[in-house]
């Protein structure tokens, strides 16, 4: 009897653990996925992880498509839907990879309900992640709430390799005994309007393209990775963020990869590794407290004085604060659905310190916008820059947003790039226009406050405020 491969955010047929188990079980494998927004409560994919999806879909497909196998594209509610499958299939088990957003695993244990009642089995295993989040405990046996400790405790387990799949042993299933499935464009995951032009130029969103950064970055990035990844204006990452969301590679592939170039490489593959950790701890920290998508891992936090403003709010998002590196990042995100991480940092600081906004109306933006929108990355970078989180900068640590300009972007290559109506400054004024004099900013062709605002509040006036306001929020308990 045929066993169903239910899809979730481990989009690759390598490396896949369920599909090594069900193929272990000897029958058919018939692939599905459920699009299943309710299935994700709060947090619905936006609009640029819909687009990135719709393409890792096509791809899956095409990859199944050359072993002869479908993939089968439902909607609607998971368990229902896989229900439906089993009865229509008489399939005898469900394979699956785990995720850990508090909705997902809801979602599980509801498939799993049904799947049993239906008289088949169930089976999860781990794709994502190079240690499940409840298999490193501090000495108390708690989970961690501080990176470094953490990440030695990992580091002292030796990376897991990644997992056979013979997919030879794939068998191939008859057109005509497929069981019916939705078009990929009826689950209208592309946008209606045309704001994704910059996407396609910016990405390769398949497993061959996932394949080709890696072994580019391997062999041209790792070496210089320590100094570059924090330079915007360089090609220093390895944007691997979205294919590690979407599992179109997976974390154990990534540190064999590295591995194989360790040696002259060795310092850099360490940190980058280390990045890898801090996604793994990210996701240790969601699952261990899944409030935190919507309430600071420090309770406390919950009184913090926002000055809640759609004006402001509005300026960050459009790439309008006066800012240029902020500017540059917001307007990369538009364009590409991607921020370099440095200058989310600092666009991030700026929304929570200077603007005083509410790091949740940032995560929620960034959640629709960014092509890696991940739900434990995305909730930690916020509770870190608001200094809310595990083992955040502290909340009077005030990123400066021109000196962090003129120290990662200093020529203002990046600047220039996502924000044309400077792009004549010299670097000197670049990153703080509004001290250029009056005959060069004619000259560049600039009209501060009407091509380029000026700033949306003034460095130290808003790093005053932010002070004053965790101050008065300290005092106040
Ligand atoms: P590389 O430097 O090449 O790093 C390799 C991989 O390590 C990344 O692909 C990513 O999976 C992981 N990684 C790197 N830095 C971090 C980090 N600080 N935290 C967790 N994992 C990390 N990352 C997301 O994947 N999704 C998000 O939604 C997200 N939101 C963020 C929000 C804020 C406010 C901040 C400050 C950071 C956020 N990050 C998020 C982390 C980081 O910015 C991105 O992972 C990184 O920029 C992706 O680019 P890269 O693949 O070139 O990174």
């Amino acid at each position: 009897r045929p066993s169903l491969l239910w899809f979730r955010l481990d989009l690759r047929l390598e490396d896949n653990p369920a599909l090594a188990d069900a193929l272990a079980a000897g029958g058919p494998v018939l692939p599905v996925f459920v699009h299943d927004p309710a299935g994700e409560g709060a947090w619905a994919l936006g609009g640029a992880s819909r687009w990135w999806l719709h393409h890792a879909l096509a791809d899956l497909a095409d990859q199944l498509d050359r072993l002869g196998l479908p993939l089968i594209l439902r909607e609607g509610d998971a368990s229902g839907c896989l229900r439906e499958l089993l009865a229509e299939t008489g399939a005898e088990a469900v394979y699956a990879n785990r995720r850990y957003e508090p909705a997902a695993i809801a979602q599980e244990a509801e498939v799993a309900e049904g799947v049993l009642a239906s008289g088949a089995k169930i089976y999860f295993s781990n794709a994502a992640l190079l240690f499940e989040p409840w298999e490193i405990r501090n000495k108390s046996g708690n989970p961690f709430q501080v990176f470094t400790p953490y990440w030695r405790t990992c580091r002292e387990q030796g990376w897991p390799g990644p997992v056979r799949v013979d997919l030879k042993k794939l068998a191939k299933i008859p057109a005509k005994e497929c069981p019916r499935s939705l078009a990929l464009d009826e689950l209208g995951l592309l946008p209606d309007k045309d704001w994704d032009a910059g996407f396609y130029e910016a990405w390769q969103p398949t497993r061959e393209g996932a394949l080709a950064r890696l072994e580019t970055f391997v062999r041209e990035g790792l070496d210089e990775y320590e100094g570059e990844r924090d330079r915007p204006d360089q090609d220093g990452t390895s944007r691997l963020s979205p294919y590690l969301h979407f599992g179109q590679i997976g974390p154990r592939e990534v540190a064999a990869a590295l591995k194989q170039g360790a040696g002259a490489v060795a310092a850099g593959a360490d940190k980058y590794l280390a990045e890898i950790g801090w996604r793994e701890f990210s996701h240790h920290l969601l699952y261990h407290f899944p409030q935190t998508p919507e309430a600071p891992l420090r309770p406390e936090f919950a009184d913090f004085p926002w000055r809640e403003n759609a004006d402001l709010l509005r300026a960050w998002q459009r790439g309008r604060t006066g800012y240029p590196l902020v500017d540059a990042g917001m307007r990369q995100l538009w364009s590409t659905g991607w921020m370099h991480n440095r200058v989310r940092m600092v666009a991030a600081s700026l929304l929570v310190k200077h603007l005083l906004q509410p790091w949740q109306a940032g995560a929620r933006w960034f959640w629709d916008t960014l092509v890696d929108a991940d739900l434990a990355n995305n909730t930690q970078g916020w509770q870190w820059t608001a200094g809310c989180g595990a083992d955040a900068a502290p909340y009077f640590r005030v990123f400066n947003p021109v000196t962090q300009g003129e120290r990662f972007d200093p020529q203002g290559d990046y600047v220039r790039r996502w924000v044309p109506e400077l792009a004549k400054l010299p670097p000197k004024f670049i990153h703080r226009p509004w001290e250029a004099p009056a005959s060069l900013l004619e000259d560049c062709g600039v009209v501060l406050g009407n091509d380029y605002p000026e700033p949306i509040v003034g460095h130290v006036e808003g790093r005053g405020r932010a002070l004053a306001a965790f101050e008065k929020f300290k005092s106040a308990r």
